[in-house]
């Protein structure tokens, strides 16, 4: 499949869209997933125009990772969960529904199911408050590369 710069994630690096945004470097950007399927469900996604996790040069895939590291470590503080889930689905048939690639992180606390993937919005002041902490933790003693 060829990527296709009118996808959402592409809408929103230009702009175009708005998003609750959690941290952002010259590769990369992270920002509140819109149907969370938990409290503090955040997408990391590169600046590369990518479809897929296949599609992605390693360089970027490598600057990615490394920020979806650091930015999962800043969650897991924010929502202090018991742990942290990472998904990352390539295609349709994987579930895959924009088609420009990214890291899902979802802290995971005992006894906390996932909500549907991709079904409810948020409040827009819910996801602006979680976003808040998050970047909080991001420049807090909990963050090695503050
Ligand atoms: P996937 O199904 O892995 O491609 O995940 C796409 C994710 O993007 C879903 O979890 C959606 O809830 C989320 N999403 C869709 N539109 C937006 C948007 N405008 N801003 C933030 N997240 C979005």
């Amino acid at each position: 499949m060829a990527y296709r710069s009118d996808n959402v994630f592409a809408k929103i690096l230009r702009g175009e869209l708005p998003a609750h945004r959690v941290y952002e470097d010259e590769h990369t950007l992270a920002f509140m997933d819109i149907m969370p399927q938990v409290e503090g469900h955040t997408l990391v996604i590169p600046k590369y125009p990518a479809v897929d996790l296949l599609d992605l040069p390693t360089e970027d895939l490598s600057k990615t990772i490394q920020v979806t590291q650091r930015v999962a470590r800043a969650v897991k503080h924010a929502f202090s969960a018991d742990g942290i889930m990472l998904a990352q689905l390539s295609g349709a048939a994987a579930g895959q529904t924009v088609f420009h690639v990214h890291f899902h992180i979802l802290p995971r606390a005992d006894g906390i199911d996932l909500r549907l993937h991709a079904r409810d919005p948020a409040e827009p002041e819910v996801l602006a408050e979680h976003a808040r902490r998050i970047r909080e933790a991001l420049i807090g003693p909990n963050d090695p590369e503050r």
